[in-house]
């Protein structure tokens, strides 16, 4: 899943849990649903970085989500919340780039059964249907952010 989406919904169960103990949590659970549910993210970056074009689309997609969670938060006064929220969503994808970065420089092999783990649970679908349910999350998660 792309990683706006996975921002949105980590920052709305935040805000749904305000208690960090289990908002957190969930949040960074709620990462691997989106997941499990079938979609398109264009795939990640992969060293040695050679792909111009998934690099900037993963960065303009992290530029979208967070601009995107400031813009609808911007007046509430648990923001900060919000975007922890937003980011522990994201960790996996993020914990993984850095892990697949430091096993390529390294030549090691580490967290390999995490990095197994989150390849398998993976449900790609080809890019018009994929960006449907992808978009499709986006809008759900617009509407239950802005209420
Ligand atoms: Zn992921």
């Amino acid at each position: 899943m792309l990683s706006t989406p996975h921002m949105l919904v980590g920052a709305i169960v935040v805000k749904t849990f305000s208690n960090p103990v289990i908002g957190l949590p969930l949040a960074l659970l709620s990462h691997f649903i989106l997941d499990i549910i079938p979609h398109w993210d264009g795939g990640a970056p992969q060293p040695p970085y050679r792909e111009k074009s998934t690099i900037l689309k993963t960065g303009l997609d992290l530029l979208l989500g967070a601009l995107v969670i400031y813009f609808l938060t911007r007046h509430n006064q648990n923001q900060a919340y919000l975007f922890l929220g937003a980011t522990v969503a994201i960790f996996p994808d993020l914990a993984q780039g850095l892990i697949v970065s430091l096993n390529y420089f390294l030549k090691k092999n580490y967290l390999s059964g995490y990095l197994d783990f989150h390849a398998r649970i993976q449900r790609r679908l080809t890019f018009i249907p994929g960006l449907l349910v992808t978009g499709s999350v986006i809008i759900i998660s617009l509407f239950l952010m802005s209420r």
